[in-house]
């Protein structure tokens, strides 16, 4: 949440102008107040076992133009998830 109001529709959200802040002439909206209780909101952090880590792989040009055109990460966790482990 980067909108200054907090606030989810506010046009900021998609690079707008932002609803609370003053454009030229027009006064932006006064900032409503945070509501007390901020428990539960936004993303869950996930468990351990399903974050993914970082790591590096090392291919050629061809290969790394290859795994793109194969459809990158989503098509390599894909292929991992089906193939059988020997
Ligand atoms: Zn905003």
């Amino acid at each position: 949440m980067t909108c200054i109001g907090g606030d989810p529709l506010c046009p900021c959200q998609d690079g707008g102008a932002c609803h609370y802040r003053d454009a030229g002439s027009t006064k932006g909206l006064p900032i409503p107040p945070r509501p007390p209780n901020d428990r539960g909101q936004g993303r869950k952090p996930l468990k351990p076992e399903d974050r993914a880590t970082v790591g590096s792989v090392r291919l050629t040009a061809a290969e790394w133009a290859k795994f793109r055109l194969l459809g990158g990460v989503a098509w390599l966790r894909g292929t991992i998830k089906r193939a059988r482990t020997p």
